[in-house]
């Protein structure tokens, strides 16, 4: 008699193991995780903010909500590690603290962003602020680079004071701080000096981060050799890798239309070559030779700010749109706003779908149509293929559902208790 009562209760436990509970199962979604190399039609479960597992045929009998994905993608939630979310009411603070900058949940999630790096908007002297007005109120997870500017982006002239670059004290903060702050910015810098680059290499190595580079514009310009080659370290990122302004050099040779040799020197190196959109720091003469001679991005990030969101750019969305336009596949366009990213600020628990891992997840709709693209110069490239956000889910949450693909859409208990 004893032992039958020891067989039921095998059964039993058999039976809930068969038939555990999982908070979500997104059902029939072709599945891109370039960490893991799936590329398939599968399954995803998600229970207590994490991914269970990545499989075919997932039992969805005891889900909470179903989602049906069939026809679309679903991918890591994107990370942007260019954007500036520093927003605030002062008039002439520009990018910190003021209007230039834009709130994260006014466009993350509504383009599959679940992680946004904000790029140097704020510096040692305003990162607190930013912390307790942004970082710590936002459903988005916000990073941040430091700027070498004690001040941040307060404006122009804030940003060409070298006195208040401070390698030292950058440092001290970036190391306090260091589950927010992932590298530092040096950024629109119009000088013939090194001190920016200089006095973020020293903060960066004191903190063990990567430096972004937005190399600004001098006259003459300043060589982007000298700074490949002489200057960055291996994983230090170059944004507005594009970009084609007449204060700056640009990775692509205008007379042969082909990338410098020691561009690519640099990259063996291990310089990361970021997109950062921006308003003006994406021209296709220099990104169009560039895709042609297989030369990509290894991100793709917006520098969404509140000029750059209505003009060219719109979202991240269109930038991995437009690089597939340029011959980029999917599986490079997600792997270069998933893994890649999150590799350059050295946060590989972001990014992926493995077991066990924080359930960011984008579910995109790649559209068939005719649709344009556009950069600031006016050239536009026509393109077949549009990427759109159907559903983001932030640590296991639902947060963004176009067309109410969750059954239920939403769950009972959570209306009741807001
Ligand atoms: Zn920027």
């Amino acid at each position: 008699m004893k032992r039958n009562y020891f067989l039921l209760y095998i059964l039993c436990a058999v039976h809930f193991v068969q038939a555990q509970q999982y908070a979500i199962v997104i059902k029939g979604g072709h599945v891109i995780d370039p960490k893991n190399n799936i590329d398939g039609v599968m399954d995803v479960a998600v229970s207590d903010g994490r991914v269970v597992s990545v499989a075919k045929n997932i039992d969805t009998a005891q889900a909470i909500q179903v989602v049906d994905a069939k026809g679309l993608y679903v991918v890591p939630g994107l990370i942007d590690i260019h954007t500036h979310v520093f927003f605030g009411l002062e008039p002439d603070h520009s990018y910190s603290n003021g209007p230039e900058a834009v709130r994260p949940e006014g466009f993350s999630f509504r383009s599959g962003v679940t992680t946004v790096v904000d790029a140097g908007s704020s510096g040692w002297r305003s990162f607190p602020l930013f912390k307790r007005q942004v970082i710590d109120v936002s459903q988005t997870r916000v990073l941040a680079f430091l700027n070498i500017v004690g001040e941040g982006m307060r404006g122009w002239a804030y940003e060409q004071d070298t006195r208040d670059m401070d390698a030292k004290l950058t440092a001290i903060i970036a190391r306090q701080y260091k589950d927010f702050i992932v590298g530092i910015k040096v950024a629109h810098f119009s000088g013939n000096e090194w001190t920016p680059v200089e006095e973020a290499l020293k903060a960066g190595n004191t903190a063990n981060i990567p430096v972004m580079i937005d190399f600004g514009g001098s006259n003459p310009p300043l060589s982007i050799e000298e700074l490949f080659m002489k200057r960055l370290r291996p994983g230090d990122i170059f944004t507005h890798c594009f970009g084609q302004l007449h204060d700056r050099e640009s990775i692509v040779d205008t007379l042969t239309n082909t990338v410098k040799p020691f561009v690519w020197d640099a990259r063996k190196k291990g310089i990361a070559f970021d997109i950062g959109f921006g308003e003006i720091s994406f021209a296709y003469s220099q990104a169009m030779p560039a895709f042609k001679g297989g030369f990509r991005p290894n991100s793709i990030s917006t520098d969404i700010h509140a000029r750059s969101i209505n003009t060219a750019m719109k979202d991240i969305l269109n930038v991995m749109s437009r690089c597939l336009a340029m011959g980029m596949d999917m599986q490079a366009v997600v792997k270069a706003a998933t893994w890649n990213p999150a590799g350059e600020i050295k946060h590989q628990e972001l990014g992926h779908l493995s077991a066990g891992a924080i359930a960011d997840i984008a579910i995109l709709n790649l559209r068939n149509g005719k649709f344009g693209f556009f950069d600031y110069k006016g050239y536009k490239m026509e393109g077949s293929q549009r990427l759109e956000c159907e559903m983001t889910i932030k640590g296991g949450k639902i947060v963004y559902d176009l067309n109410g693909i969750a059954n239920p859409v939403i769950i009972k208990t959570v209306v009741q208790k807001q």
